[in-house]
């Protein structure tokens, strides 16, 4: 298989000596590393002080974007046009955000359960995807500023039990920003990594990632053999972190003094000064037995063993979440050769103390928590750049492999990169009632839209036994051999039948296409997700006008004239608006329609579940 050294920016083919960086995109910090003179070093603000970014966007009034340091003081002040910890959001439905919404300060919109969540700030909505290549774009300025050079291709990191869809939505970002993501990395193997784990191809070993940022946890377990990273286990709180260490001196401190936060700007303030003392006690109290400040004029004290008193219940929950991990991979403490501690929170000596305790060994806590992913990311990024050559690099797929799906959008099911042998699946339904064919067209390439790709073959499945749209469970599964052949099965799970096509992924297409295949994307990336979103925003709309349809025939008995008149009047906005070509128009007048049909559906509900109980009782 191939690697292709080209230069994205000029197109020009060249040697792969360009640095390709590494980038922790992190829930509340981000920051991207890159290896000098054989050492990986976090690239530092131009004050030359702090690497990390926070992964904080603003939307300022003169609709400028800012992004990190600068956004923060926003987060208070205007909590609406500050969006931070997007990366809960990606790849995520509203229903997978629905008990979480009181978390965030500004708007996550979609209340069809069943599509990916946007943020709404003032009148346009945002995809996390758009959000995080807001981030990747500061990220990327940062390296270009320090290098004096343009840099186009990074390794990103994400954690281990981020999903397909989340994999996904990560490499668009990347894309979007204008950066070729040559491989999307675990956040456990990177720090890993950066600990020279898996650089022995001779050495195998079983290790356990522990990372306690500022708001989430998690503990991976992963045995490497011959540089081959395998998770065997995650587990985990991804609403668990410092952040709730800190909320636990402040309910101390309120408790000691009696306070009480008034509903107001000054009871606002004064709760933001308090988190912020919290903050900085725990922070001293990781090198020093106590601490002492005052808050308004009060005194707020707060000595080491009592700290460890207050977050030793949050503490021992990371420990239940390491013990159910290890029993997940099925192992003990004593499988377990080397313990490494990522982010913020293990600072904290309880938190090292006790997990040396548990795993019976001293963990590794050399390299700083906040950076070992980003510099794991940077390693991982000079092996695929050829530099270290002890290293043996997989065969990986030069280019991306997927289905055609609905408006001729390129569904991808292999991404490029991926390791070959490779196997992929995923499911689909019918979008008609009674279907009874359904095509599969097989497609490479890294654009968004199929015609913009090179198409490899098509076939048609046959007899699906006719049931309403939505409801068969059709399977379709890639399996890319190391010589590159495919071999595409579709299979509807409810009837058995089932349909394949073998195809060969490299056959009639040169380095140099696919170069230029590459280029094309990254240059057409901005359109791509334009239209990508206003085609998703437009089957959306057309689900949602079918269902509205439904409702208004089965249950024209139950809804007064005029709440019929005005869902009529709203779903012919929606029709006009799904006709014209602005995404952002077509999600509002959604949100409208969805504002104002839910109570009435609830309503429905109600009735027709008393009608069939009452129903019952005859
Ligand atoms: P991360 O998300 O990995 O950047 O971790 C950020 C968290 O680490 C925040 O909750 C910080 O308050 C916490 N943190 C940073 N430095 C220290 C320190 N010296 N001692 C304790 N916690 C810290």
């Amino acid at each position: 298989m191939a690697r292709i050294p080209i230069n994205l920016s000029t197109g020009k083919l060249e040697q792969a000596s360009n640095i390709i960086v590494g980038i922790d995109l992190g829930t509340t910090n981000s920051l991207v590393a890159y290896l000098k003179e054989g050492k990986a070093r976090a690239v530092s603000d131009e004050a030359g002080k702090n690497s990390l970014v926070p992964s904080i966007v603003h939307f300022a009034q003169d609709e400028r974007v800012v992004v990190g340091e600068k956004a923060r003081a926003f987060l208070t002040t205007e909590p609406q046009n500050t969006i931070y910890s997007v990366k809960r959001l990606m790849g995520k439905s509203y229903k997978d955000m629905e008990e979480h919404q009181q978390y965030f300060g500004y708007k996550i919109i979609d209340e069809d359960t069943e599509s990916l969540v946007k943020v709404r700030v003032k009148d346009k909505f945002y995809t996390p995807i758009e959000l995080s290549a807001m981030i990747l774009k500061e990220l990327k300025q940062r390296i270009e500023r320090d290098l004096k050079a343009s840099v186009s291709k990074a390794v990103i990191t994400v954690p281990a039990y981020f999903n397909d869809a989340q994999r996904q939505a990560t490499r668009d970002a990347g894309k979007l920003a204008g950066l070729d993501v040559l491989r999307i990395i675990n956040e456990p193997t990177a720090a890993s990594l950066a600990y020279g784990i898996g650089l022995d191809m001779d050495a195998s070993s079983t290790i356990a990632v522990y990372d306690l940022g500022g708001g989430t946890f998690d503990i991976s377990i992963l045995h490497i053999e011959q540089g081959i990273f395998e998770v065997l286990s995650t587990h985990g709180d991804t609403f668990l972190g410092g952040d709730d260490f800190d909320k636990a001196i402040v309910d101390y401190w309120m408790e000691e003094h009696g306070f009480n936060f008034e509903e107001n700007e000054q009871g606002k303030r004064f709760q933001q000064a308090l988190r912020l003392a919290a903050e900085q006690a725990k922070k001293t109290l990781s090198t020093r037995d106590d601490f002492q400040t005052t808050v308004a004029a009060y005194t707020c004290k707060l000595t080491k063993e009592q700290f460890n008193a207050l977050i030793q219940p949050l503490v021992e929950r990371t420990l239940q979440s390491c013990k159910q991990a290890l029993k997940d991979a099925k192992l003990t403490v004593d499988d377990i050769d080397n313990v490494v501690m990522v982010g913020g929170s293990t600072r904290v000596p309880l938190v090292k103390e006790s997990v040396a305790a548990l795993f019976g060994k001293p963990v590794f806590d050399e390299v700083n928590p906040d950076e070992v992913v980003a510099l794991g990311a940077a390693i991982q990024a000079d092996v695929l750049a050829g530099n270290n050559k002890d290293i043996l690099l997989l065969d990986v797929t030069p280019l991306s492999l997927g289905i055609e799906t609905m408006g001729g959008l390129m569904d991808v099911i292999i991404p490029r990169n991926s390791k070959v042998p490779s196997k992929a699946g995923r499911q689909y339904t019918t979008s008609v009632d009674g279907q009874t064919r359904l095509k599969v067209a097989v497609f490479q390439g890294e654009r968004d839209l199929v015609k913009d790709n090179r198409k490899l073959g098509e076939f048609i499945l046959e007899g699906i036994p006719p049931m309403p749209a939505g409801l068969p469970k059709i399977e379709i599964q890639f399996i890319l051999d190391a010589d590159g052949i495919l071999q595409v099965k579709a299979k509807e799970l409810r009837s058995g039948v089932e349909q394949s096509i073998k195809v060969r992924s490299t056959y009639g297409i040169s380095e140099e296409e696919m170069a230029k295949m590459l280029i094309d994307s990254i240059q057409n990336a901005k359109q791509d997700m334009e239209v990508r979103s206003l085609l998703e925003a437009r089957n959306e709309a057309n689900n949602i006008l079918l269902s509205a349809d439904k409702f208004l025939t089965q249950n024209a008995a139950l809804l007064s004239e005029e709440e019929i008149t005005k869902t009529k009047e709203l779903t012919n906005l929606l029709r006009i608006a799904t006709e014209e070509t602005d995404k952002d128009s077509i999600n509002a007048a959604m949100d409208n329609l969805n504002e104002f049909t839910n109570p009435l559906a609830h309503r429905v509900m109600d009735v027709n579940i008393k009608e069939a109980l009452s129903g019952k009782k005859v």
